[in-house]
């Protein structure tokens, strides 16, 4: 018999990926999710997609019923800081609520859950660099809030009912299908700026960092991370400053156009990296790619679709 896995999310960005991973392995894959800003087009034609939305508990019970699946991975989510500071009860509603939803359903199936919360928005400006999962959290934003409050009933879960449930912190991931509306996304951003010759803002003069991470070695750490009861950085561990970033595309795609450098936004982290030591340690999962490789790379799928789009 098939194994199914349900996705929540898996017409999202990340979500996407996961999928095509699902079925690279055999698996079959029904995916979960309300398109609020994932596509369809993004979900492979051999999965299922359900729309639904996760703060409906009766709908995404009958779709979990049917699928019985052998592992749930949550990553739907309400997942712009913006959005949550304008809008925190319907991000309280979506990424806690829905994940009280999620868990609920998986515990009648004894599905194992992997949920993915955030690294970046979790620990705050005072953290030790690179911070380990150990680092008490002190999010800044809704968004960060309900993250935690959502990853306090993951582990809840896991004591209760003993099933594997792992929560798995994401860096700042990059990669292809990322959407370069988004206010995060800088590499998706500024491949998009760069392909349509307008000069990208550099906010905190491009000197902000961030754990950059791809999003094929996130997918390679969320399957590894099933069924474990656990507490996971998926990190590589670098910190590179946006300037950094900026060079390789500007690079990768041969522009000339010199950056505008603009102060940092209200409420922006100055520095992030996370330590990855742990999921090092107990998964044997490491980050392959280097940015070196994966922002050039990333650059030339990302303007394949815009062209085609
Ligand atoms: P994304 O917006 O591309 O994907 C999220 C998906 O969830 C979308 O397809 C969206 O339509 C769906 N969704 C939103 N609300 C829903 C609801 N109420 N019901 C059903 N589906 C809903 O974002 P992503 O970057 O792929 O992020 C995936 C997960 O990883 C999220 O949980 C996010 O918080 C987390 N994360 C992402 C990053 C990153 O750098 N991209 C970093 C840390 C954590």
């Amino acid at each position: 018999m098939v194994d199914t896995v349900v996705v929540t999310g898996g017409a999202g960005f990340i979500g996407s990926h996961l999928v095509d991973a699902v079925l690279a392995r055999g698996q079959h894959a029904v995916v979960v999710d309300d398109l609020s800003s994932g596509k369809a087009d993004n979900v492979a034609g051999e999965a299922d997609l359900e729309v639904v939305d996760i703060v409906d508990a009766a709908a995404l019970n009958v779709v979990i019923d049917a699928a019985a699946p052998t592992a749930i991975f949550h990553l739907a989510a309400q997942a712009s800081v913006t959005a949550s500071v304008t809008d925190p009860v319907r991000d309280a509603a979506v990424n806690v609520i829905g994940t009280l939803n999620v868990l609920e359903a998986a515990k009648r199936h004894g599905s194992p859950v992997v949920f993915t919360s955030t690294g970046g928005a979790l620990y705050g400006d005072a953290a030790p660099r690179p911070t380990p999962e150990t680092f008490p959290p002190a999010p800044l934003s809704p968004y960060g809030a309900s993250k935690w409050a959502a990853e306090a009933y993951v582990r809840t879960w896991a004591n209760a009912t003993r099933i594997g449930h792992t929560v798995c912190r994401l860096a700042n991931v990059y990669g292809p299908r990322q959407s370069p509306h988004g206010e995060a996304g800088v590499v998706s951003i500024l491949s998009n700026l760069l392909w349509q010759g307008k000069p990208p803002t550099l906010y905190g003069r491009g000197r902000p960092t961030r754990d950059y991470i791809h999003v094929a070695d996130v997918v390679a750490a969320l399957l590894a991370a099933r069924s474990v009861n656990d507490v996971f950085n998926v990190a590589t561990g670098r910190e590179a400053a946006v300037s950094e970033i900026f060079r390789l595309l500007a690079q990768a795609s041969g522009a000339s156009a010199q950056p505008h450098l603009a102060p940092l936004r209200p409420g922006e982290l100055e520095r992030s990296c996370l330590d990855p030591s742990h999921a090092q340690r107990r998964l044997g999962w490491r980050a392959q790619i280097s940015l070196e490789e994966g922002v050039p790379a990333t650059y030339r799928e990302l303007v394949a679709a815009f062209s085609a789009a």
